[in-house]
C-alpha cells in the first residue's frame, strides 16, 4: 500500500507545478501586492482549478472531487496560497456542497452540486443577523409554511460578496421550541427571488465585502429546505467542522512573511537595511518563530485528522493563533513603510483615485490589506468565542 505521507509530498510537487505554470501572472501580481480581487478574478481561479479537476479535490469521487486526505486538501491550500493565488471562496466548494451531498435530495444534488463545481453559480453564506453573530443561535429570520412554500422574512448581516451571488444558503427559524438551537432550519435561496434588498456595508479599507441583506416575504419553494425542518444547526455545525485546520490560514501567513523579510532586507533606515537593525531583526524572529509554531500545531492537527480523530479545540487554537500572525505580519509591514503607512487613500486602493499615491506603489495594498485584516480575529467565530471554546473543552471551566 502507498504511504499516504509519500504520496503527499508527491501531491505537493504537483500542486507546486500548477501553479508555476497555470496560475495567470496578471492574478498572482495582484494577491503579492494585495491588490482588489474581483469577481472575475475569482471565478478564472476557480475555474482553472476546475479543468485541472481541482475545484473540489476534497470531495467524495461520487460527486465529482478526488478523495483529497485532509493532509492533501491541507498541502493544496498551503501550496497555493504561498504561491500567490486567491482565497478560495469556501461558500460553494466548502460550505454548502459537502451539506448538499451529505444532507441533500437526489433533486437537490443534481440541481446544485454541478455549478458549483464549475463555479457557473455563486454562493453567499446567510447565517448572522444583527443580534445573532456570536449568539447565532439567536437568529430571528423567520420561515413560515404556506402550501408548498416557505416565506421568508428577516435581515442577514456581513454577508460576504453576496452582491455576487445566484444564491444565498440561510439558517431560518421554521418554529418556536424551547432551546433556541432547536427549530432552524436551512433553506437555499434564489438570490433572484421577489422581496429580497441587499445593502452594502463599506469597510474601513474602502470596498465592498460585505452586506446586508433583507427578506420581505420572500416565497421559498420546500423542496429547497435541506435535510429535515428544524435540523438546520446540526449541519450548520458539521460545516464548521469541516473546516478546522484550514482557519490558520498558513500559506497566506507565510507568503506575508517573506513579502515582510524582503521589504525589511530592502528597506534602509540610517544607512543600513532594516532587517539588520537589532529591534526589527528580534520581531522578524518573534514572528517567524510563531509561524513556525503554526505550522507545526497545524500538520499535527492535520496527522490526527488522517487517523479519522473527531475534531477537538485546535482548531480554536489555530484560528487565535492565525489571526493574531496575520494582523502582526501586517502590522509590521506598515512600520516598514514608515510614513507612507499612515496615509491611506480608499479610491486609489480601488485603481480610482486622481492624486499620486503617498509613499512606494505597495503602500496601499499593504494597507489596505492591514485594515481589512483587523476583521480576523472576528469572523468565523470571534476569537473571544474560540477562547470560550478552549476554556470549556481543554480547560473543563
Ligand atoms: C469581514 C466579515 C465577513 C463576514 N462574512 C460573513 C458571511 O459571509 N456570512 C455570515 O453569516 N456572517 C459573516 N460574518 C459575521 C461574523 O460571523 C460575525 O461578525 C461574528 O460571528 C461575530 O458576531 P457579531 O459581529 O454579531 O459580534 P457580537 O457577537 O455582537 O460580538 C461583539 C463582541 O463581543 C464579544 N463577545 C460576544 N459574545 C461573547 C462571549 N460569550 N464571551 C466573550 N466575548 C463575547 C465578541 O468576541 C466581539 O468582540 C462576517 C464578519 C466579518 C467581519
Amino acid at each position: 500500500m502507498t504511504d499516504p505521507f509519500l504520496a503527499a509530498e508527491a501531491f505537493r510537487a504537483e500542486v507546486r507545478s500548477f501553479c508555476d505554470e497555470k496560475l495567470p501572472a496578471g492574478l498572482k501580481h495582484k494577491v503579492m501586492n494585495n491588490l482588489l480581487i474581483e469577481k472575475e478574478d475569482y471565478v478564472q481561479y476557480l475555474k482553472l482549478l476546475h479543468a485541472q479537476g481541482w475545484s473540489v479535490g476534497h470531495w467524495p469521487k461520487d460527486y465529482g472531487g478526488c478523495d483529497w486526505t485532509p493532509l492533501q486538501r491541507f498541502i493544496f491550500e498551503e501550496e497555493t496560497s504561498m504561491a500567490g493565488a486567491p482565497w478560495l471562496i469556501p461558500f460553494g466548494v466548502n460550505y454548502v456542497g459537502p451539506i448538499l451531498y451529505t444532507y441533500g435530495t437526489q433533486a437537490q444534488k443534481d440541481r446544485f452540486l454541478p455549478p458549483i463545481r464549475s463555479t457557473d453559480e455563486w454562493w453567499a453564506q446567510g447565517y448572522s443577523e444583527p443580534g445573532a453573530g456570536s449568539d447565532l443561535a439567536g437568529l430571528r429570520t423567520r420561515a413560515r409554511r404556506e402550501g408548498d412554500h416557505y416565506v421568508v422574512s428577516g435581515q442577514k448581516i456581513w454577508t460576504t460578496y453576496v452582491q455576487w451571488a445566484d444564491w444565498i444558503f440561510c439558517l431560518v427559524r421554521t418554529t418556536q421550541e424551547d432551546r433556541p438551537q432547536k427549530g432552524i432550519s436551512f433553506l437555499l435561496i434564489d438570490m433572484k427571488s421577489p422581496g429580497i434588498t441587499v445593502r452594502p456595508i463599506r469597510t474601513m479599507d474602502g470596498y465592498r465585502h460585505v452586506n446586508e441583506v433583507f427578506f420581505d416575504e420572500v416565497r421559498v419553494p420546500c423542496e429547497n429546505l435541506v435535510g429535515e425542518e428544524g435540523a438546520g444547526w446540526g449541519y450548520g455545525k458539521v460545516l464548521l467542522a469541516n473546516e478546522r485546520v484550514l482557519v490558520a490560514e498558513l500559506g497566506r501567513s507565510t507568503r506575508q512573511m517573506r513579502r515582510l523579510e524582503a521589504m525589511a532586507s530592502q528597506t534602509l533606515r540610517q544607512g543600513r537595511p532594516l532587517a539588520e537593525d537589532p529591534a526589527f531583526a528580534l520581531r522578524l524572529s518573534e514572528l517567524k518563530l510563531r509561524l513556525h509554531v503554526l505550522r507545526a500545531t497545524c500538520y499535527q492537527a492535520v496527522a490526527d485528522a488522517m487517523t479519522g480523530a473527531a475534531p477537538g479545540a485546535e482548531a480554536s487554537l489555530m484560528k487565535i493563533r492565525g489571526s493574531e500572525l496575520q494582523q502582526d505580519i501586517a502590522e509590521a509591514m506598515l512600520d516598514v513603510l514608515g510614513p507612507a503607512g499612515m496615509v491611506f487613500d480608499p479610491a486609489a486602493a480601488q485603481g480610482e483615485g486622481h492624486l499620486p499615491p503617498a509613499g512606494p506603489f505597495e503602500a496601499t495594498g499593504i494597507l489596505r490589506d492591514h485594515l481589512h485584516g483587523r476583521a480576523t480575529t472576528i469572523y468565523g467565530g470571534s476569537n473571544e468565542i474560540q477562547r470560550n471554546i478552549i476554556s470549556k473543552s481543554v480547560l473543563g471551566l
